[in-house]
């Protein structure tokens, strides 16, 4: 459900003021902040948010929708709002290449951040992705953190995210690795709560739940502190899918939640007066199938005397990394 021109909305929405002489003459055009770099865009009076119901299966989301189990998504997008039916993910289809598309526009190879796992060419080595097991595997989002979060790499393709084009505007990263230029990002560094939800106590529905917390937080206090453009990414759905199954109760419930967070979130904007400057996007990063299930993809290699990698890290003779993630892709 990754939408790659999603960008551009976003875009047009903050930064084009000619064509729209309605929204110039109610909500003159803002100027930011003074920053030390100097006022750079002039943006309008309004706010976007983009809400990832991460891995989200499609056909789930449609089904959980015509069943009626999620009203507020129904009013809001279908009768109220705008769908987009036809729209692919990035490849390699994972969450930090889809989330830097979101803030920067180009697909993962334009942008300094290609991949979530890798097969690097020099080392010779399989890097995975947040996995404890040697510096090698600490992870591929801690060889993307300068992309991803520094603003000062200066060798990046990608030299504008959102949050860079908005400097000196209240902005605000909320669990989302892409962040580079985000006046304000949450968790600062690792989302200890989170990350304990979800792989120690296995509160799936917690981990979206702090993140609701700290967005109600967010928006519901001064006007001139709540975020012009947040990124936030909310991964119950993704996790209950990856344990449960993609189309799984679990992940019905985690959309359930979501339904539930929309209603006060909406009914919020309204208290703080900005519902009717406020555009919301609704999307998933990548899909999610059940591929562990559906096509043993490991298995078939090893049935045909393929050297795989070991879920072992110390063992190294394997000339094939399967990577079947769960989502959108599986590959070599
Ligand atoms: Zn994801």
């Amino acid at each position: 459900m990754y939408r790659i021109l999603r960008i551009f909305f976003i875009f047009v929405i903050l930064f084009t003021v000619q064509g729209n002489a309605y929204a110039r003459k109610i909500h003159p055009p803002l100027n930011p902040l003074p920053s030390r770099e100097g006022n750079i865009h002039t943006i309008n009076d309004v706010y976007v948010i983009h809400l990832i119901v991460d891995g989200t299966n499609y056909e789930t989301m449609q089904r959980a929708i015509r069943a009626g189990k999620l009203p507020t998504v129904k009013e809001t997008f279908i009768d109220n709002g705008a769908q987009f039916m036809s729209a692919i993910s990035t490849f390699p289809s994972t969450s930090t290449s889809a989330y830097q598309s979101f803030i920067t526009g180009l697909l993962p190879g334009h942008a300094g951040i290609p991949h979530l796992q890798r097969f690097d060419r020099q080392q010779e080595e399989f890097i995975d992705y947040l996995s404890a097991s040697g510096y090698l595997k600490l992870g591929d989002d801690v060889i993307n953190l300068d992309a991803l979060q520094n603003p000062s790499v200066a060798n990046l393709d990608a030299t504008n995210t959102i949050f860079e084009l908005l400097h000196g505007y209240p902005t605000l990263a909320l669990y989302t690795t892409a962040r580079r230029g985000a006046a304000e990002s949450i968790p600062k560094r690792i989302p200890i709560r989170g990350l304990w939800a979800a792989g120690v106590s296995h509160d799936y529905l917690q981990i979206d739940q702090l993140a609701f917390n700290k967005l109600l937080k967010q928006y519901g206090g001064k006007l001139d502190k709540i975020p012009r453009y947040s990124l936030v990414g909310l991964y119950s759905s993704d996790v209950c899918g990856h344990h449960e199954g993609a189309d799984s109760d679990a992940v019905i419930t985690a959309l359930i939640q979501f339904d539930y967070f929309l209603r006060d979130f909406l009914k919020l904007l309204e208290e703080q007066g900005i519902r009717d400057r406020t555009y919301i996007i609704v999307s998933a990063d990548h899909g999610m199938h059940d591929t562990g299930n559906l096509f043993l993809f490991r298995e078939a290699l090893i049935e045909r005397n393929i050297a795989v990698s070991s879920r072992n890290p110390r063992m190294k003779n394997y000339n094939v990394v399967p990577a079947e993630r769960g989502i959108s892709s599986t590959h070599v």
